[in-house]
């Protein structure tokens, strides 16, 4: 029975745990031109057209928030949720630095300077 729990301890820990994100989050539906509009700024800047995958967009009260990556304006996690604190939804480079990392899967590669959308 120990040797179990301690294969199941060991294989936990070698995921990054699952982040459900700041209990205070709601859901937030932002206006779905507002968005495209937002995407076709990214990929004017890009240089390219970025894929779009589907989006949960979350807004956490306040200007700031506490994620994993420490204190920020806003947060994407791989499974295509975006949180965006409340004082920020108004902050188009938030929200267009989010759908870059949306639309491209990944950190922060140097398009995120070419497109301006780095703090
Ligand atoms: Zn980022």
């Amino acid at each position: 029975m120990w040797r179990m729990v301690l294969v199941v301890a060991v294989l936990a820990s070698c995921r990054a745990p699952l982040w459900l994100g700041p209990e205070t989050a709601v859901a937030w539906v932002p206006d779905a031109a507002m968005v495209r509009a937002l995407r076709d700024t990214n990929d004017l800047c890009a240089g390219r057209v970025l894929s779009r995958p589907p989006v949960e967009w979350y807004v956490v009260p306040g200007g700031a928030f506490w994620s994993p990556a420490g204190e920020v304006l806003g947060y994407w996690t791989s499974d295509q949720r975006i949180y965006i604190a409340s004082a920020d939804t108004v902050y188009h480079w938030v929200l267009r630095h989010e759908l870059l990392h949306a639309s491209l899967g990944t950190g922060h590669p140097p398009v995120f300077r070419t497109c301006g959308v780095m703090p």
